[in-house]
């Protein structure tokens, strides 16, 4: 069944854009585009989009973008754009209920508010609720799985289930189902279970921590944060910049000259293959001259550009 039959997209309160340009999404701002991109109106309206698609049709999730890199080719099937400035964030029993569109920082503003510790971290993490989960997003010692109590999943059958932590394998910017399977469906929300705190000393954090960013992360050129995954005892950023590959460039897109392990579209005009051909240039002259082999954390999407 293809996506341009109109029938299925009846009753939904949300935003279905065909064609839609994905760079508008990624903070690479570059990439082709979806050919059906939906915005959900709430958590119901998108299982009323889950269930109206197809079966066996592709369903991609994308929070900020923050960790994408799409193709210039574009994604076929769905996409389901989940940031929502508007998500609920509240306490309840104690713990911080977030949905999944809401962006990691104001999390953290949230909790350093209501007198929780330990959330600071992910005032530096610019993507979702839901793309923290599914990456188990961390820095400076923190990581979001240690917080997590519970999380709602919405499965591709259209039911929403809630689930434990210990329902899933939970690794250094990887998640899975326990067993070792890939995750399913779409994360709706998470209730974090954060330490009391002080809301003043939270705060100083959280501007600390943003501080030390500005200082060292190339944060005004587009970029999607660290592109290699740091290898166990080294950090990835020390061995491109071993390699001096800091400045290489290829087409438009060029390794951070503040931070190695950052890839910057300078002027915006960089190509996703241009961004691909640099990865795969970084991962080769290091393997060759380290012996590491470098993974990618930046996750990549969709066709090649026929
Ligand atoms: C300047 C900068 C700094 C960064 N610093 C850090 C850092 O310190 N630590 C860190 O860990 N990361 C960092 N990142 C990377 C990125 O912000 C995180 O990985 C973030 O959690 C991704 O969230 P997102 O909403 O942007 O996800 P996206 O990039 O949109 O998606 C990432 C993955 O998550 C999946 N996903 C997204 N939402 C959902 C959902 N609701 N349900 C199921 N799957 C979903 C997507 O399908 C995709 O596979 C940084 C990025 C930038 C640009």
């Amino acid at each position: 069944m293809m996506m341009s039959d109109p029938i299925h997209f009846t009753g939904l309160r949300g935003v279905l854009k065909r064609d839609e340009p994905l760079a508008k999404h990624t903070t690479w701002r570059c990439g082709g585009k979806a050919d059906v991109a939906y915005i959900p109106a709430d958590r119901d309206d998108l299982a009323m989009f889950v269930r109206s698609l197809p079966a066996g049709e592709s369903l991609t999730v994308i929070g900020l973008g923050s960790n994408l890199l799409v193709r210039d080719g574009g994604v076929r099937g769905a996409v389901v754009l989940m940031h929502n400035p508007g998500g609920v964030l509240a306490v309840s029993d104690g713990l911080v209920y977030a949905e999944a569109g809401v962006a990691s920082p104001k999390v953290a503003r949230f909790a350093a508010a209501h007198g929780c510790s330990e959330a600071e971290f992910l005032a530096g993490v610019p993507g979702t609720v839901g793309g923290a989960l599914a990456m188990n997003a961390g820095c400076y010692g923190g990581e979001t799985w240690e917080y997590v109590a519970r999380v709602e999943v919405l499965l591709r059958g259209g039911d929403f289930a809630v689930r434990m932590p210990g329902e899933y394998s939970i690794g250094y910017r990887t998640v899975h189902r326990a067993g070792g399977a890939a995750l399913d469906g779409v994360f709706t929300a998470a209730w974090f279970r954060f330490p009391q705190g002080d809301s003043t000393a939270a705060r100083t954090r959280i501007r600390e921590l943003l501080a030390r960013r500005v200082a060292t992360q190339p944060l005004n050129l587009p970029n999607a944060g660290s592109v290699f995954r740091n290898p166990p005892g080294d950090h990835a950023a020390r061995l491109i910049e071993s390699c001096r590959l800091k400045g290489y460039a290829i087409g438009n897109a060029r390794v951070s000259e503040k931070h190695a392990n950052f890839i910057v579209n300078p002027d915006g005009r960089a190509r996703a293959a241009d961004i691909e051909a640099l990865i795969g240039h970084v991962r080769r002259v290091v393997v060759e001259k380290t012996g590491v082999a470098l993974e990618a954390e930046v996750r990549i999407i969709g066709e090649t550009e026929k």
